[in-house]
């Protein structure tokens, strides 16, 4: 085994705090690598708040890795020392179930998958992910981090990026669709950003107009303020897709009328209480809610090539890990663009 200095939550109202924590030793299958930067995802708060339930305190949270291989186990064949890799938000599952065999592991029936962090790996041990140094994962659970991108614009594509990219491609987003993305927050503007890479038509619903600039300028063709009663009477029944990537709860009602008929609302965000689904808004125009979560491994790696292809990178601020906690106010209040990411450097020496 050995230690690295981590970031860690020890309760839902304590600030994170430096830690150690050991990694496993580098087994057959598994991929060691230096974790070089760490995306913050909003999943990480509700996690450390114990908004989804207690968590195994303590957490170290982050599962948008990006890093380079030191070493490798006798049998791995997909990765050398040296090459850039990138973990997201899962490190194993069952390999046998029907999802696991058709490549969607986050949908694994057995065992589901097993989480980055706030789980518990194969050797009974709890997981903890990339706010640290380094770590062990085995290899079939790695991704190729395209020599294009940067490490640190890298790290929230494996989540933020796969999350968006995943819906655009099931729910079919290309050229002649309209596609809304709610929230233009770390999810929200990968969805704008891969959704016209895509070839869709992309509308921002927000909270106000403060950030109509960037979205404008991050590829969106029209861009509403949801506080504005008018907006949902202007854009009613105009939407192929909605992708909702609101962490809040939001009255679904208002938005189900901006479908058009037999469309789909995807919800992303992963609020702290049920949604509630109005019977009307969505029968009358047989519209379907709908979830998706993350994206399988192989879709993943579609996912980074995709971005390599088509030039698609996050918007990213780069913070010190003293910084946490201060970044997590600040996503709290919607301040952020559009995703910290931590540079480990500090954590690895
Ligand atoms: P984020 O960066 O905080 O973005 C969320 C955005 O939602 C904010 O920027 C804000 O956008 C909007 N928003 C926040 N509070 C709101 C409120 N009270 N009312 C209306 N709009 C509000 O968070 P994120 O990292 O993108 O994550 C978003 C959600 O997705 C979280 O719940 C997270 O856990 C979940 N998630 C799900 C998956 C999945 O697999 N399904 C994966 C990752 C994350 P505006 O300022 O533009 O209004
Ligand atoms: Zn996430
Ligand atoms: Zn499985």
């Amino acid at each position: 085994m050995t230690t690295v200095s981590a970031y860690a939550a020890t309760s839902a109202t304590e600030p994170l705090t430096k830690t150690t924590i050991t990694r496993r030793d580098v087994g057959p299958h598994d991929v060691a690598f230096d974790i070089h930067f760490a995306g913050i995802c909003h999943s990480d708060i509700h996690t450390v708040k114990a908004e989804w339930g207690q968590p195994n305190y303590p957490v170290v949270p982050g599962h948008e890795i990006a890093g380079i291989v030191t070493e490798v186990g006798s049998e791995v064949t997909k990765y050398q020392v040296g090459d850039h890799v990138g973990v997201g938000c899962f490190v194993d599952s069952c390999r046998d179930c029907d999802s696991c065999r058709a490549g969607l592991e986050q949908y694994c029936t057995n065992t589901g998958m097993v989480g980055t962090y706030n789980a518990v790996g194969r050797d009974g041990e709890p997981t903890q992910g990339g706010y640290s140094g380094a770590i062990v994962v085995d290899e079939n659970y790695v991704l190729r981090i395209p020599d294009s991108i940067p490490l640190d614009a890298a790290a929230p594509l494996l989540c933020a990026g796969i999350t968006l990219f995943s819906p655009l491609r099931n729910w079919d987003a290309g050229p002649g669709k309209k596609v809304a993305v709610i929230g233009l927050g770390g999810l929200g503007h990968m969805g704008v950003k891969l959704a016209k890479a895509m070839g869709a038509e992309v509308t921002v619903l927000s909270q106000s107009l403060k950030k109509m600039e960037d979205g404008l300028r991050l590829g969106a063709d029209e861009y509403y303020a949801t506080s504005d009663p008018d907006t949902f009477a202007k854009l009613a029944g105009q939407f192929d897709l909605i992708l909702n990537t609101v962490s809040a709860n939001l009255e679904l009602g208002a938005y189900l009328g901006l479908l058009k008929r037999d469309g789909t609302l995807v919800e992303l965000g992963a609020p702290e209480h049920p949604l509630e689904v109005p019977f009307f808004p969505l029968a009358a125009m047989r519209r379907s809610v709908a979830g998706s979560m993350i994206g399988g491994i192989a879709e993943t790696q579609e996912m980074l090539d995709f971005c390599a292809e088509h030039d698609v990178r996050p918007e990213i601020e780069v913070i010190e890990p003293d910084y946490i906690n201060e970044a997590y106010e600040r996503v709290l209040a919607s301040d952020v663009r559009y995703r910290f990411v931590i540079d480990t450097a500090s954590l690895r020496s």
